[in-house]
C-alpha cells in the first residue's frame, strides 16, 4: 500500500484545490474517473445501487465532498443525502435479510467539521440530521475516517452519535499507531468498526510508513474485532488479509449475519463476487457528485498501475 513512490506526490496532489479544478476541467478523466465513480448525478449511484444489489451485493453510497469551509456547502451535503435517502426507497433491497443492504457513508469534514469555532459542534448536529432520517427509512450509517488531525475529533462525534443510534459505525485505519487500541476499546457488543488500511499521507510520528508494518498492523487489528462482540467490517482488496479474515470467522464460529467484507466501487469486482457466492455479505462503497477529485486521487496513489492507466488516457485523448 506505502510502496509507491508517487504516492506523497499524488495525496499532496488530491489536496491541493486549485489543482482539482484544473484537472475536473480538462474533462479528458471522466473515462478514467468512471471506474471509480459511477457518476456525478443521484441518479447514476441509484443505478449503480441497484445493480449492484441485484448482484446479491451490499451499498454503502458516499456523497463525495470534503474539507468543506462554509456552512452552505455544509447544508446542501446534508441536502443532497437527504434525497438519497428518498431515493434509497426505491431500490430493491433482499427481503428478510438481518443485515441492512443500503448503507451511506459520511466524511465530518463535508459536514462542517472544519468550520472555524464550532466546527465540531454543526458536524455533529448534521451527522444526527442524517442519522435521524437514515434510521427512519432503514438504512445503516458509517462515518468516513480522514486524516490523523481528525480522529479525536471524529470518535467523539461518533460516541455522541451512538448514544441516540447504537448502530452509527466508524472507520479505523490501521496505519496508525493507535488504533489497535482503538479496536479494543471499540470491540464491544453492537459495535460497528469497518476496518482499512488508510489512505492519506501520514507522518512517521503517528503512523507505519512501511507497507508491511501497515499490513502486520491490519492483522493484528483484525484479531481484536473478530474475537470482540462487536460486527466487524473487513474494508480490504488485500488477498491475504481477506483470507486471514476468513480464518478468523470460521475460527471465532461467526455467523454470515456478524461481520462483512466491503470493497471500493470498481475495484476487485470478481473477488467481490467469488465472496457473496461463498455466502459472506461484501458491502461497495460507491461515491457519487462532481467533487471526486480528492477521492479519484487517493485510488491513483494506492496503485502505480493506475496512473499507467491514467497518463496513458491523457496521450491517448
Ligand atoms: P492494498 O495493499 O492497497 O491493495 C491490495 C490489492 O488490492 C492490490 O494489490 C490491488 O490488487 C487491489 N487494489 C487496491 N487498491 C486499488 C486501487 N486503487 N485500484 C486498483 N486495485 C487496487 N481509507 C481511509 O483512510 N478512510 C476511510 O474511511 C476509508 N474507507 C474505505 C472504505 C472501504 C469500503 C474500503 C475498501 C477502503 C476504504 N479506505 C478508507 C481506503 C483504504 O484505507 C485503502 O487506502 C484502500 O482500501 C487500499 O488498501 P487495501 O487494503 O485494498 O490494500
Amino acid at each position: 500500500v506505502l510502496a509507491n513512490p508517487l504516492r506523497p506526490v499524488l495525496l499532496a496532489a488530491g489536496r491541493s484545490p486549485r489543482l482539482g479544478r484544473t484537472v475536473s476541467r480538462l474533462g479528458l478523466t471522466r473515462r478514467v474517473v468512471d471506474r471509480f465513480v459511477p457518476g456525478e448525478s443521484e441518479r447514476s449511484v441509484v443505478e449503480a445501487a441497484a445493480a449492484l444489489l441485484a448482484s446479491g451485493r451490499f451499498v454503502s453510497v458516499d456523497h463525495l465532498g470534503e474539507d468543506t469551509t462554509d456552512a452552505a456547502q455544509a447544508e446542501a451535503t446534508v441536502q443532497a443525502y437527504l434525497s438519497l435517502l428518498r431515493a434509497y426507497a426505491d431500490l430493491p433491497v433482499p427481503a428478510g435479510s438481518a443485515v441492512p443492504a443500503l448503507e451511506i457513508s459520511l466524511k465530518l469534514s463535508a459536514l462542517g467539521q472544519a468550520l472555524p469555532g464550532n466546527g465540531d459542534e454543526v458536524a455533529l448536529a448534521n451527522a444526527r440530521t442524517l442519522c435521524r432520517a437514515a434510521d427512519a427509512a432503514g438504512v445503516w450509517v458509517n462515518v468516513d475516517a480522514e486524516d490523523h488531525t481528525t480522529t479525536d475529533a471524529t470518535l467523539a462525534v461518533v460516541r455522541a452519535l451512538r448514544e441516540d443510534h447504537p448502530t452509527v459505525a466508524t472507520v479505523l485505519q490501521a496505519y496508525l499507531h493507535r488504533t489497535e487500541d482503538d479496536c479494543r476499546s471499540l470491540a464491544g457488543t453492537g459495535s460497528r468498526v469497518r476496518l482499512c488500511k488508510g489512505a492519506y499521507a501520514e507522518p512517521a510520528s503517528v503512523a507505519f510508513q512501511g507497507a508491511a508494518e501497515v499490513d502486520a498492523s491490519y492483522a493484528r487489528c483484525l484479531e481484536v474485532l473478530m474475537r470482540g462482540a462487536g460486527y466487524p467490517m473487513v474494508a480490504s482488496h488485500d488477498p491475504a488479509l481477506i483470507d486471514a479474515a476468513l480464518a478468523l470467522v470460521t475460527e471465532t464460529g461467526r455467523g454470515p449475519d456478524d461481520y462483512e467484507f466491503q470493497m471500493l466501487y470498481g475495484i476487485r469486482d470478481a473477488e467481490q463476487r467469488r465472496l457473496v457466492a461463498e455466502g459472506h455479505h461484501v458491502r461497495v462503497y460507491t461515491p457519487y457528485g462532481d467533487q471526486w477529485y480528492g477521492y479519484f486521487m487517493r485510488r491513483l496513489a494506492e496503485r502505480p498501475a493506475n496512473l499507467v492507466f491514467f497518463l496513458r488516457s491523457l496521450v491517448s485523448r
